[in-house]
């Protein structure tokens, strides 16, 4: 299914990339809620997280390896939060899968 995240890989509209491989790619969200407010999605199009598939493992492992490697070239990587939202109950609004990395401020627990 087409969103707005298929649209920025495929570059129809602009997006602040800050990192791109042959799986999934990493840019600024464009209404941040911390200081350090970066998305990474796989290039696949899957919907939400509960979507995946054993298949997955490893593209899932690698979202989560892009988004430590991202923290440490932000300089934020002693201290990030990662989020996923899955199903509009939890949040999501864009139905291609997306892991938010926030940081460059305090979080409180539990989250609201
Ligand atoms: P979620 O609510 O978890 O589905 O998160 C979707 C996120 O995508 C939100 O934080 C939006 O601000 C962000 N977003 C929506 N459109 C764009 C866009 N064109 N470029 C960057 N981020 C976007």
């Amino acid at each position: 299914m087409e969103t707005i995240f298929s649209k920025i890989i495929n570059r129809e509209i602009p997006a602040d990339i800050v990192f791109e491989d042959d799986l999934c790619l990493a840019f600024r969200d464009v209404n941040p809620q911390a200081p350090t407010h970066i998305l990474v999605i796989p290039k696949k199009p899957i919907a939400k997280l509960s979507d995946t598939e054993p298949q997955d493992q490893s593209l899932l492992g690698h979202l989560l390896l892009t988004a430590t490697r991202v923290a440490k070239s932000e300089g934020i990587a002693d201290s990030f939060r990662l989020v996923v939202n899955n199903g509009e109950g939890a949040g999501q609004t864009v139905f291609h899968l997306h892991v938010h990395i926030l940081a460059g401020r305090q979080f409180s627990w539990p989250p609201g």
